[in-house]
């Protein structure tokens, strides 16, 4: 298969007006076949099919490589694309779609009998998103059909935040590629299980645990969001479980003191070094002057979380193509976005960290 790659983003002349409609319309149509599109949200690229042709939702399956239990979000462009979708509205899932929606928040709600078992990978419940990203919701109104869309990456790499990304982990196995340039968060949609009595946090993201609180008053939150699946652990969100965002080095994470930190990485790096290791450290900017040895990347400023969730993919995705040997990085504090960023880091490091 030839993948199309098309810029869309910058619509400021008539001439490129034009063709980011067709390329639009182009798009659309190719959803509404059975075709994937991977195109740009708020928060991740994402990989579209139609959500409710069960065919079109196995291909991204096998374009992601992505298990068949791990159901997919389905995406609308308005409010009333909602109700065909659901059996049920809480009145916690529907305050919480109308705060947040259109923007990165994810809601579960018990499914309708027209969204097929292969959109939610065998579940009875459905995950639903109306993306705050213009050119997101105009793809989904002129297709004319929810678009069920994961991250357009092969499962268990980061997820992608420019069109780069995408094309490196889908050339040749999807019909099109929406270039809108680098997305604006980088961290994936909060997800939120509106489906029993309290609400539940499932997946953290910049939709933070206050931000649900303030709206709805008491969150639960799923054990398994800081803790390696196990025996005792399922996650209720399935892809919670799977190794995600990994790097391809083995990453370790340093938590502790800001004081202690950046020294302590700083000798296991000449340690590592000393053995012949390539070494990567993700660091910010108010630390990065710390190091004087490895490659170092800042993830961005400790002041401005959000520059940190927008950096965070790309960096370890850089550490990919430039073959380091092991990783080491600095935490954050779990708190507002720093809780999301710290989960997406805890999984890269497959929860491997240091205390100092
Ligand atoms: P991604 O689109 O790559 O960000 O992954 C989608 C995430 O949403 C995965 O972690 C899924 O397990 C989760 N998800 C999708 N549908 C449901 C659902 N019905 N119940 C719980 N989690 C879901
Ligand atoms: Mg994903």
């Amino acid at each position: 298969m030839i993948t199309k790659l098309v810029q869309v983003k910058g619509a400021e002349t008539r001439q490129e007006t034009k063709n980011r409609e067709a390329a639009l319309q182009e798009a659309a149509r190719i959803l509404q076949s059975g075709g994937l599109v991977a195109f740009p949200t708020e928060t991740v690229y994402g990989l579209g099919a139609n959500g409710l042709d069960e065919e079109a939702a196995k291909k991204i399956y096998a374009a992601k490589g992505r298990p068949s239990d791990n159901p997919l979000i389905v995406h609308i462009s308005a409010l009333e694309e909602l109700e065909p979708l659901v059996s049920e509205i809480s009145d916690a899932g529907r305050q919480l779609a109308k705060k947040f929606w259109p923007g990165p928040l994810t809601l579960v709600f018990p499914k309708s009998s027209r969204v097929p078992y292969g959109t939610t990978g065998g579940l009875k419940t459905v995950a639903v998103r109306m993306p705050a990203e213009d050119l997101a919701r105009r793809l989904i109104a002129l297709a004319k059909v929810p678009v069920a869309a994961p991250s357009a990456n092969r499962s268990g790499r980061p997820s992608p935040t420019t069109a780069l990304h995408v094309w490196q982990d889908m050339n040749g196995k999807i019909e099109m590629i929406l270039d809108g340039g680098p997305v604006g968060i980088g961290v994936e949609s909060t997800i939120v299980d509106v489906s029993g009595d309290v609400p539940v946090l499932l997946r953290p993201g910049a939709i933070t645990l206050e931000m649900l609180e303030q709206a709805v008053g008491h969150v639960e939150v799923d054990p398994a969001i800081f803790k390696a699946p196990g025996e005792n652990i399922r996650p209720k969100a399935p892809g919670m479980k799977y190794r995600h965002y990994a790097p391809k080095a083995e990453m370790t994470l340093v938590e502790g003191d800001l004081e202690k930190v950046p020294k302590a990485i700083a000798q296991l790096t000449e340690e590592r070094m000393a053995e012949g290791l390539v070494v990567g450290i993700i660091c910010t900017e108010e630390t990065k002057h710390f190091y004087s040895k490895g490659i170092v990347r800042c993830m961005g400023s400790r002041s401005r979380e959000e520059t940190i969730a927008h950096n965070l993919f790309a960096v370890l995705r850089e550490f990919d193509d430039l073959e380091v040997d092991c990783i080491y990085s600095e935490s954050l504090p779990c708190e507002q976005l720093g809780y999301a960023i710290m989960n997406r880091l805890q999984k890269a490091a497959g929860y491997r960290k240091i205390s100092v």
